[in-house]
């Protein structure tokens, strides 16, 4: 029998070693911005009844039709691998009565794997990875605000500071309805130039006719009337209110008529921040009847989410570092009856709270240190015969080349100083 290679299905992507410090760093960053900003890590299973994504997503969004890994389980139910998070959130504060007590409910969630069946691009995957916040239960325009500015936050402080917003408001059930007729009037006299997919929005959903990519649309969502126009006097002040709240925290932005997003469940609020240069890198708003929708009271609510393999990539082009994991100090021992001395030094050292490496394959000293340097550790400590009858280790310094003689009792408190001083 052939033992045949298996590869990772297609699509989806492996996170390596020398990839995963880039990976903990946003975490890290995310997981900061969330605690100052005041939000909760919440925690939603990776997949839902598919009804939940029918009602929240919308039928007759791309996602819903062709992007959800959907499929039966062993016992009958049609179950949905979850191509987004908001869904998810919105279940479980109901489900366990966060709209009972004090609100907002602040939710946040890190690095939590979501599934759409996309064609693979760069950047794209099967399964992919978003941060995200979510504000249950505001209505008031400073939910909004303070949405976005964890938002941008998030993308400056993981190294982006040149990042902005884009804002728009999508109109709410007072204002959204006559927009959507004045737009299909404005399409009315030519369906026949449009794409197959628009011609199905203008009967279903209009105000999608202004997300189309097809570049035979494009004159015409250039000529339609826009929705900041057509705003009632409500969504007309909530719009204001947000931008004043941003002006007053410095949080650079610009209304752009272009936002639009999903616009199923979403209202009034829709936002993107974005790069100069590598473009949108997270986006969201306000949807104030999600939580209705999903059989709850009418709760407004506002987050976003952000994709966490397009940050990172976004990162790596614009040259910011996220070094690979390496060893502070690799403990060398130079003869072999010396093992167990080098042995106990580096798990002394680790309860300590230094990175300590020891050799597993019994190495020669001399291969021991080419390894330390492989490994690219910064200290490599010699346990010697000599070292070992005066209660010392010798420490080189790999990057210098240079080396000293400490006191073995206080090795740690001499390499913590210098790997502080290098700035390590
Ligand atoms: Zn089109
Ligand atoms: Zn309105």
């Amino acid at each position: 029998m052939s033992a045949v290679r298996l590869t990772a299905p297609r699509g989806v992507a492996d996170v390596l070693p020398q990839a995963a410090g880039a990976w903990q760093r946003v975490e890290a960053v995310a997981r900061d911005v969330f605690r100052r900003y005041g939000f909760a890590e919440i925690r939603t299973p990776m997949f839902e009844a598919t009804e939940l994504f029918l009602r929240s997503v919308g039928e007759d969004t791309d996602i819903v039709a062709k992007e959800m890994y959907t499929f039966v389980d062993r016992g009958g139910r049609s179950v949905t691998l979850r191509p987004e998070g908001t869904a998810g959130v919105v279940r479980a504060y109901l489900e366990h009565g966060m709209n009972a007590g004090p609100q907002p409910v602040k939710l946040c969630y890190v690095s939590a794997p979501m599934f759409r069946y996309d064609r693979p691009e760069a950047g794209r995957y099967r399964q992919f990875h978003q941060m995200g916040v979510e504000v249950l239960g505001a209505a008031a325009p400073a939910a909004d605000a303070e949405v976005i500015a964890a938002a941008h936050a998030l993308i400056a402080s993981a190294g982006l500071p040149d990042a902005s917003v884009r804002l728009n408001s999508v109109g709410d059930a007072t204002c959204r309805p006559a927009y959507r007729e004045r737009l299909r009037d404005h399409y009315r006299p030519h369906l026949e130039a449009l794409c197959p997919d628009c011609r199905v929005r203008f009967d279903r959903n209009p105000l999608r006719l202004l997300d189309c990519k097809q570049p035979q649309c494009a004159p015409f969502i250039a000529s339609a009337p826009t929705l900041a126009d057509a705003l009632c006097d409500a969504c007309r002040a909530h719009l204001d209110e947000v931008q004043a709240l941003l002006t007053a925290a410095r949080i650079p932005f610009e209304l752009d008529p272009g936002i639009v997003r999903g616009l199923d469940y979403y209202t009034r609020t829709v936002f993107e921040v974005v790069h100069p240069t590598l473009g949108a890198l997270c986006g969201g708003g306000r949807y104030d009847g999600l939580v209705e929708e999903l059989g709850g009271p009418p709760t407004p609510a506002v987050g976003f989410a952000l994709g966490v393999e397009r940050l990172i990539l976004a990162l790596g082009e614009r040259g910011v570092e996220a070094p690979a994991q390496a060893p502070e100090v690799f403990v060398a021992c130079a003869a072999e009856e010396l093992r167990a001395d080098a042995f106990r030094t580096a798990m002394a050292w680790r309860e300590q709270g230094v990175a300590a490496e020891v050799d597993l394959l019994g190495r020669s000293f001399r291969a021991q240190m080419r390894h330390a340097d492989r490994l690219g550790a910064r200290f490599v400590a010699v346990v010697g015969r000599s070292e070992a009858e005066r209660g010392t280790v010798t420490v080189r310094d790999m990057g210098a080349g240079t080396q000293e003689e400490v006191e073995a009792a206080g090795a740690v408190a001499y390499l913590r100083q210098r790997l502080a001083s290098a700035g390590a």
